[in-house]
């Protein structure tokens, strides 16, 4: 259904959603080079690749965040990056994994995906030292009991 500039699509419960191209990858409509499928999850290469072999896990079931997933979906994401991690480092040689997942900021794609990326020390990326700061002891303790009564209302939810 086109509605103005954007292309929608109605998803299962009539709600309007933008046309999701890992859904259409999912659903056989777009090409990927898919590594491995079962029912809950896919995991296909990036098509513009930090290193050759860097490769995209995506649940099957449309969500764009980590708070918005069931626990049992992360799980089976989880369990794929155990073993994509392994056979991604055996199958490129590299001597590291880097795990990212990007919610809202930096999230290009709306939909959750787990990144995992052969790294090689030494390779030049050098997203995992990007600029860190330091806080006084009042804004640490501040965010500390801030954050942890967040977790006990989640918790007790
Ligand atoms: P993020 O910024 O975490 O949302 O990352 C989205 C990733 O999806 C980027 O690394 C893109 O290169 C990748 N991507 C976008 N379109 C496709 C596609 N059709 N097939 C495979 N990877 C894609
Ligand atoms: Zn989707």
């Amino acid at each position: 259904m086109k509605i103005g500039k954007k292309n929608l699509i109605l998803n299962e419960i009539g709600a309007q959603m933008e046309e999701c191209i890992f859904c259409n990858i999912i659903d056989k409509k777009s090409k990927a080079y898919i590594v491995y499928e079962d029912e809950n999850t896919i995991a296909f290469l990036d098509i513009s690749p930090v290193f050759l072999g860097h490769t995209l896990i995506v649940p099957k079931k449309h969500y764009v965040t980590v708070m918005e997933a069931p626990k049992e979906v992360l799980e089976s994401i989880a369990d794929d990056v155990k073993f994509i991690s392994e056979a991604v480092m055996k199958a490129t040689g590299s001597e590291g994994i880097m795990v990212v997942n990007n919610n809202i900021v930096s999230q290009l794609v709306h939909h959750l995906h787990v990144h995992i990326i052969p790294r090689n020390f030494g390779d030049k990326f050098s997203y995992p030292r990007g600029p860190r700061r330091r806080y006084t002891e009042e804004h640490m303790n501040e965010i500390k009991e801030k954050i942890k009564s967040e977790i006990a209302t989640i918790k007790n939810n």
